[in-house]
This record gives structure tokens, sequence and C-alpha cells, in this order.
């Protein structure tokens, strides 16, 4: 079960450097790889804009 990062997400870049194994690439809007992922809940904790939740 991989996290995964909605339509809220500003962008603001604040999950990309917590995150431990790097799963999480920049863009418009900021995406999770599910491959990498080991769903420690870091980036969810962080996201001012509760953009990032459990699959
Ligand atoms: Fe990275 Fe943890 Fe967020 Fe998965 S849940 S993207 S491993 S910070």
């Amino acid at each position: 079960m991989a996290y995964v990062i909605s339509d809220s997400c500003v962008a603001c870049g604040t999950c990309a450097p917590l995150c431990p194994v790097e799963a999480i690439s920049e863009g418009d809007i900021y995406k999770i790889d599910p491959d990498t992922c080991i769903s420690c809940g870091t980036c969810a904790e962080s996201c001012p804009s509760e953009a990032i939740h459990e699959e």
C-alpha cells in the first residue's frame, strides 16, 4: 500500500526532501512512485495542504 498525492497539492515542496526512499518527484503536482514508497507516512504528516493519503 503506497501513499498518493491528490489534486490538493500546491507543489510547495515540503514533502519530497523528507522521504527516506526518495519516492516523491516534483511537478505541477508532486507524485509518489508506488513501487518505491514504503508507506512510512512521513510525507503525509508534513503536508500543509493535507494532500497526501494512504491509497
Ligand atoms: Fe516517502 Fe514515506 Fe511518503 Fe512513501 S509514505 S512517499 S516512503 S515519505
